[in-house]
């Protein structure tokens, strides 16, 4: 790497420790930009971090996500704290940070120097969220952020995949939207650390709580387990948002006393070397206009000429040539 490379990342990561907005997204671009600059940041970032609470908040679209972040947001800038917010959709491509719909949705917070705002989407491929959303949580958690709301656009696959990248999980449900049955159905209910009745002051939100205490007294739980709270909310007004904070910290609680938060984190540090490890195997399939070693490989399994064992110790000692 150049001098110049060199001491760009330490400049750029020594203002992000102060709290410098635009380093902090320097910075997350080129997570998003996959930077070979991202060995050094990454290196020189580690051991600044390991402080920030990590909430992931998901739900269905529509049931008050982005108003419930703000909502919290505000509530824990009462309480003085540094927040970060990423937003993940893992639908979309990199979207070179779309600052804009941010700071549309977040305005009440959009000139708070205490308060990072962030969008990121996956790359479209296997693993990019994976691969990318802790290595922005770093980001975030070096510069100083005691909490980071992680929040989900998009629904499916992805919402398990960020509950592995929190230390706590929050489920988002509403009346009217049929949520209990959905969360059943997407393995919502496995992943949920506390759970959120948003839109409160609407009719039905009683029936989603006893259909949810339901739900949830069905799954066996052990001795001394957390029994995830579940808190009523109106997003809007903020009803109720403080007493999501008081649960959120008693979680918190629970898992260092537990043990349970150094299980997750060591869990967590597992997904990400083993999601950089594969992201640089798949780098090095040739890929030779669109077309790589691997698809060569499938087809020559598809016509028969070999056996998919044998294709993958092919692909096995290219990738370690
Ligand atoms: P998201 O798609 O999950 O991020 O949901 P949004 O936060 O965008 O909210 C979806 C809609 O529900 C918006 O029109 C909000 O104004 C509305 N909404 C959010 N919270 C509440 C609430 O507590 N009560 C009511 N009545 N509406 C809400």
């Amino acid at each position: 790497m150049s001098r110049r490379g060199a001491q760009s990342v330490d400049d750029l990561v020594g203002r992000a420790r102060e709290g410098d907005a635009r380093a902090v997204a320097r910075l997350i671009s080129l997570v998003e930009d996959e930077s070979p600059l991202l060995r050094e940041v990454m290196a020189a970032l580690v051991p600044h971090t390991g402080n920030a609470q990590v909430i992931g908040i998901t739900g269905s679209p529509g049931v008050g996500k982005s108003t419930s972040t703000n909502a919290l947001v505000t509530e824990l800038r009462a309480q003085h704290k540094r927040v970060g917010v990423l937003a993940v959709d893992p639908s979309s491509p990199f979207s070179g940070g779309a600052l804009l719909g941010d700071r549309v949705r977040m305005q009440d917070h959009a000139l708070d120097r205490e308060v990072y705002i962030r969008s990121m989407a996956s790359r479209g491929h296997l693993g990019g969220l994976a691969w990318a959303t802790p290595q922005a949580l770093r980001v975030l958690d070096a510069a100083g952020c005691d909490v980071i709301l992680v929040e989900t656009v998009g629904v499916g696959q992805s919402e398990v995949e960020i509950a592995g990248m929190a230390d706590t999980t929050m489920v988002l449900l509403a009346p009217g939207m049929g949520d209990g049955i959905q969360a059943a159905k997407a393995g919502i209910l496995e992943i949920g650390d506390l759970y959120v009745i948003n839109k409160a002051d609407r009719d039905g939100a009683d029936q989603v709580r006893r259909d949810l205490r339901s739900m949830l007294a069905l799954g066996e739980r052990r001795e001394g387990a957390w029994r995830p709270p579940i808190v009523k909310t109106v997003a809007q007004t903020g009803e109720g948002v403080a007493e999501v904070v008081v649960e959120i910290d008693r979680h918190r609680e629970h898992l260092e006393s537990s043990g349970e938060m150094e299980r997750r984190r060591t869990r967590r540090a597992r997904d990400e070397i083993e999601a950089i490890a594969v992201t640089a195997l798949r780098a090095r399939w040739g890929d030779v206009h669109g077309h790589d070693d691997l698809d060569t490989l499938a087809e020559a399994v598809v016509s028969g000429a070999k056996d998919p064992y044998a294709a993958a110790d092919e692909l096995l000692q290219l990738v370690s040539g």
